[in-house]
């Protein structure tokens, strides 16, 4: 990533597109919304606040930037030059919050799926997302799932 942004600015950068509701998580959700799914998003009791709740199937997805949550081998993951020591500790941090909540989620019987932010950039590939998704919402066949894009850098 080229840093041409003052560190200030990065970080305003940054915390505009960290929030609930970024616009991946809201596409998914319409996509879900619109195969008949309901769910309760943002759930604050479970750990991780996951974006989508879908209980009666037993079913947490969460929505990760490529950034933040380092998705390995993707484009999108690579730190900053600059400030790249704390950038490399901020996000490993963050990474191991991720493990432990979805251990944690999995040890309550919950099961996992995470869609890489990189999968909801282009229409084909989202569709693709969903139709897997839906698939394994109501087929359950694993405890958990990665979900990413085929485009230019995502594996
Ligand atoms: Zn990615």
């Amino acid at each position: 990533m080229t840093d041409f942004m003052t560190p200030k600015q990065r970080s305003q950068a940054m915390s505009k597109v960290r929030g609930y509701n970024t616009k991946p998580e809201k596409l998914i959700r319409s996509y879900l919304h619109r195969q008949g799914f309901r769910f309760r998003i943002n759930n604050q009791s479970l750990p991780g606040k996951p974006d989508i709740v879908l209980k009666k199937y037993k079913a947490i997805i969460f929505v990760h930037g490529c950034f933040w949550h380092h998705h390995k081998g993707c484009k999108k993951s690579n730190l900053p030059d600059t400030r790249n020591e704390f950038w490399r500790n901020k996000i490993a941090g963050t990474v191991m919050r991720d493990q432990r909540n979805i251990s944690d989620l999995m040890k309550q019987g919950w099961r996992i799926a995470i869609v890489w932010e990189c999968g909801t950039k282009k229409k084909d590939d989202l569709e693709n997302i969903i139709k897997k998704l839906s698939k394994w919402i109501i087929e359950g066949q694993s405890k958990r799932i990665e979900l990413s894009g085929t485009a230019e850098g995502c594996p």
